[in-house]
């Protein structure tokens, strides 16, 4: 990172709000449940799979973490006939983790029975690093009693392939949402330089789907896509009905659709990430922070509008 995008990262937590909203809606569907399942319609329109998210996180009472499940359980009554296969994802803080751990399990068990009438998963979300062990916590007490419920690992910790080893141990029905980490943790804990955190993600996948894992590949790098998908091929893996597959992409909304189209053209199954909600500040400056070209749009818009 250049020192221009590392003060670029700095100065976006000082833009007015109304400023970042106008380019955060790329990466939101808006602040209503409705906005956020008529964005996922079209997507299924264009022969994507679909993941649901309520933006939120490190709430600090136990009404908020309440409130926060009982908008996830309108959410999952609103997806009920409309698309039984979405996958609903939930940070664990918001779900009260830093208030309640009980509290957040409990919540999390629930929501886990109201998905289980269809074949959907709700998935907990990986935050800091200081939250793996209760988030891992929280997995393993439930999984045995819930098998929809799914986990996410970040290839940039260093803790992380004892996790992926401890899960599989755990027994069957493993299924992981991989990603590099949007978290940026300090070299102590951390792979700070991208190669490093492309060899570790490149191992843990081999380590889950050679484990007998499910495996949700969830980036945008298509050079590490390149690879994977090489390795997919030589395990015979991506042969048969994509829905029958023990792997997928996973996307994010506005970030690289042309990529995403690419490997649904190809064959392999894609599902897109929709987030949405009144909380969209902390989530849109992560985004843009891993994005300092859009960074840098947004603070010429800035200038224009002070000059
Ligand atoms: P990168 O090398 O970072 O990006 C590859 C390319 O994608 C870039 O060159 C750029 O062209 C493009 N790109 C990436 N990000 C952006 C952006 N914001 N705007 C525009 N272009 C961009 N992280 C967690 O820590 N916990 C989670 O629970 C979690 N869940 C996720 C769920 C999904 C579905 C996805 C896709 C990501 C999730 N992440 C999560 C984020 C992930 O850890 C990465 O930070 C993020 O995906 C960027 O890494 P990358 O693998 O795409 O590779």
């Amino acid at each position: 990172m250049s020192v221009l995008d590392g003060m670029l990262r700095a100065g976006l937590p000082l833009i007015p709000r109304r400023v970042l909203w106008t380019v955060a809606q790329r990466y939101v569907a808006g602040d209503r449940l409705e906005d956020a399942l008529a964005v996922l319609d079209a997507l299924r329109a264009q022969g994507f799979g679909t993941i649901l998210d309520l933006l939120g996180e490190n709430v600090s009472e136990a009404a908020q973490a309440r409130a926060a499940a009982e908008e996830y359980r309108r959410a999952l009554a609103a997806l009920h006939d409309r698309d039984p296969v979405c996958e609903v994802s939930v940070k664990p803080t918001h779900l009260g983790l830093l208030v309640d751990r009980a509290l957040c399990e409990r919540q999390l068990a629930e929501l886990c029975l109201a998905a289980a009438a269809h074949p959907r998963r709700v998935r907990l979300e990986m935050e800091e690093a200081s939250t793996v062990d209760a988030t891992l916590g929280v997995v393993r007490a439930l999984r045995p009693r819930h098998g929809n419920l799914g986990c996410v690992l970040q290839a940039r910790l260093f803790r992380t392939e004892a996790d992926a080893r401890a899960l599989l141990a755990d027994g069957k029905g493993l299924d992981v949402r991989l990603v590099k980490g949007i978290y940026l943790e300090p070299p102590s804990i951390a792979w700070t330089e991208d190669a490093d955190i492309v060899r570790s993600y490149v191992k843990l996948a081999w380590l889950l789907l050679d484990g007998g894992a499910f495996v949700r590949l969830a980036t945008h790098d298509g050079r590490m896509t390149r690879e994977l998908l090489a390795g997919l091929a030589a395990r015979g893996l991506d042969q048969g009905p994509p829905a029958q597959r023990r792997y997928e992409f996973q996307c994010l909304m506005g970030v690289r659709r042309d990529f995403a189209e690419e490997l649904r053209a190809a064959g392999h199954p894609v599902r897109i990430y929709v987030p949405y909600g009144r909380d969209w500040h902390a989530y849109s400056l992560r985004r843009l922070q891993h994005n300092p070209q859009i960074a840098r749009h947004v603070l010429r818009a800035v200038l224009h509008r002070e000059a």
